[in-house]
């Protein structure tokens, strides 16, 4: 590594979802801007942004039914790419850079993710996620070349955390939660106020008969002491960032059931503004 361990720990960020059935993804990413930017944010009209869009190689119309989403709910998607799909997603955020952010899906244990992670910067990406199927824990020193570029980038990392699926169902394959738990962040992240989490993962469906529960979570609101949230938000719940992880159609759905939590846990209007764009539309620059 070409910089201290101390030095990338103190300057890297991060954000996280976090869902009843254990389900945690976090992201790290440059500190957010305050002030102007961010107050301008919070007008009616502010736009949506998503952090958990994942590109459907599958589906060749997938872009154009993406941005008709987009238009609807007024929606910037930081689009989850898989390595293969790079470039036809690094050109279309270039011509819809209101409405996509392209970030990378890269195999942390691949022999060359450093030269993947360096072509995808060149390409406009700004980000990585999410990092999954790790073959060991997400502080493993031999991960770090990685966490290093990231920085130097000032790209935001998401994270799966937490419970983890398997391909198929009923067959062995070398994955595990366990590497994947948010105390492996720690090192990383876990000082740094840039640490967010969003509800992805059907959470909030699993959860829906006690939203209420996540204020056992976000527990620390209006706590005074060693409990400083970003920009002093009066809200912990300002740790929170919109993520859908799930299929096109549905996104207004997570989008509706977000503001159900909103209301069952008397989340003030202003932080819900921050979790609905303003903290990720302040961390990537957007003037939406
Ligand atoms: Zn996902």
């Amino acid at each position: 590594m070409s910089i201290s361990r101390r030095k990338l720990l103190g300057s890297a960020a991060a954000s996280a979802v976090l869902t009843m059935s254990s389900l945690l993804d976090t992201l790290t990413a440059k500190q957010p801007a305050s002030g102007d930017e961010r107050r301008n944010l919070n007008g009616p009209e502010s736009r949506i942004v998503d952090i958990h869009v994942h590109f459907d190689e599958r589906n060749p119309a997938y872009l154009e039914e993406f941005l008709r989403v987009s238009d609807r709910l007024n929606l910037t998607a930081c689009m989850l790419t898989p390595f293969a799909n790079r470039k036809v997603v690094a050109e279309a955020a270039k011509k819809y850079s209101r409405q996509i952010v392209p970030f990378g899906f890269v195999e942390l244990d691949a022999p060359d993710v450093v030269k993947q992670v360096e072509e995808l910067h060149s390409l406009g990406f700004r980000g990585l996620g999410e990092m999954e199927f790790v073959k060991k824990p997400y502080n493993d020193p031999s991960y770090f070349p990685v966490y290093e570029l990231a920085n130097r980038y000032a790209w935001i990392m998401m994270y799966h955390t937490g419970i983890v699926l398997r391909s198929k169902f009923d067959e062995p394959e070398d994955v595990a939660s366990g590497r994947m738990r948010p105390i492996h962040l720690e090192e990383i992240a876990r000082w740094n106020s840039n640490v967010f989490f969003d509800l992805s993962g059907s959470t909030l469906t699993k959860m829906h008969s006690r939203l209420a529960d996540f204020k056992r979570i976000f527990w620390w609101s209006g706590q005074p002491q060693d409990s400083k949230t970003p920009n002093d938000d009066p809200s912990a719940f300002v740790k929170i960032v919109f993520g859908s992880d799930t299929e096109l159609h549905n996104i207004e759905g997570v989008k509706a059931q977000y503001h159900e939590m909103f209301d069952a846990c008397d989340v003030p209007e202003s932080t819900r503004k921050m979790i609905m764009g303003g903290t990720l539309s302040a961390m990537l620059g957007l003037h939406v």
